[in-house]
């Protein structure tokens, strides 16, 4: 049911654990600079992913909170003790691929090797199995439903890739908003969203968490909770950095995407963490509500 008035003393619904999760990736790596950041440029630039993931680290042990970290294959084979340090802390490691690239941008033999190779590295170093995959910048649409398969082949338990809303670059926006399984079993893990106007509204992760009031990311929140499902927020080291490097010629689109309200991502990062629990979606895979989902696609495997 979609709560359509807000009150700043609201119950919060206390029983339902949500997931925060965190895209492990360099200020540089992102989708919106890669017209602007060619990869070879990757290792001549001011990295400040180390920096970043420590600032996310200290926030959450002050707040006791335990989240799950897709950590990109390319940033752990550069920064293994820091891969290490996620996994010491009690957080979950999962898989953000080799080389953020979007996967309509790859032929499936290429998916495949980076997939399994950045599964590899991650599983070498944290010494535990890898149950979780997300792709680049929600790359999972309607072309690319044949990645599911290879990603259930490579042997993960759960994708979180699958935006149900309409946006220029992902989504499927007939999509289930809650957790269900997959015809060939993997569990889908969707980010949240805030269904008004019989419209799917993104509402508590990156961009959307920075550039809309707090407050609709709350009640979002509570109305995914109040419908029995946990909501998955996801957040980016870089997004914590207002001071990371710009680049000073990109568009307006890509400029709000990338540097909007970097500022206020720690004190809205702490009122959620006030106002929600959290725990590593691993945990939960054994008990999470699943819905049996219509899909609209058909035949999304063969
Ligand atoms: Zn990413």
């Amino acid at each position: 049911m979609v709560c359509l008035y807000y009150q700043e003393e609201m119950p919060l619904p206390s029983s339902n654990i949500n997931f925060l999760t965190v895209d492990v990736e360099d200020w540089f790596h992102t989708t919106a600079l890669e017209q602007y950041v060619g990869f070879n440029q990757w290792d001549h630039l001011e990295s400040r992913v180390e920096t970043n993931v420590h600032k996310m680290l200290e926030i959450l042990r002050v707040k006791q909170t335990r989240a799950t970290f897709f950590v990109l294959g390319w940033v752990a084979e550069r920064f293994p003790a820091l891969v290490k340090e996620i996994s010491a802390h009690g957080h979950e490691v999962a898989c953000h691929g080799y080389r953020h690239r979007l996967i309509s941008d790859l032929s499936r033999p290429q998916f495949k090797e980076y997939l399994e190779r950045s599964k590899k590295i991650l599983e070498d170093l944290t010494g535990k199995s890898i149950l979780g995959y997300r792709a680049t910048s929600f790359s999972i649409v309607k072309d690319t439903l044949w990645a599911l398969d290879f990603i259930k082949e490579s042997g993960f338990v759960y994708d979180s890739s699958i935006f149900p809303i309409r946006h220029d670059i992902y989504g499927i926006r007939d999509f289930p908003r809650f957790p269900f399984v997959h015809a060939n079993g993997l569990i889908e893990i969707p980010p949240p969203t805030f269904h008004i106007l019989g419209r799917n509204l993104p509402i508590a992760g990156g961009g959307y968490f920075r550039l809309y009031p707090y407050w609709l990311t709350k009640i979002g929140i509570i109305s995914m909770n109040r419908a029995g499902f946990p909501a998955t927020i996801y957040l980016h080291p870089w997004e914590l950095d207002p001071d990371c490097p710009k680049i000073r010629q990109a568009d307006w689109r890509t400029r709000l995407r990338q540097y909007v309200n970097l500022g206020r991502t720690m004190t809205r990062l702490e009122k959620l963490l006030k106002d929600f629990s959290f725990a590593p979606i691993q945990e939960h895979l054994h008990s999470l509500p699943l819905i049996e989902a219509k899909l609209k696609v058909k035949n999304h495997h063969s």
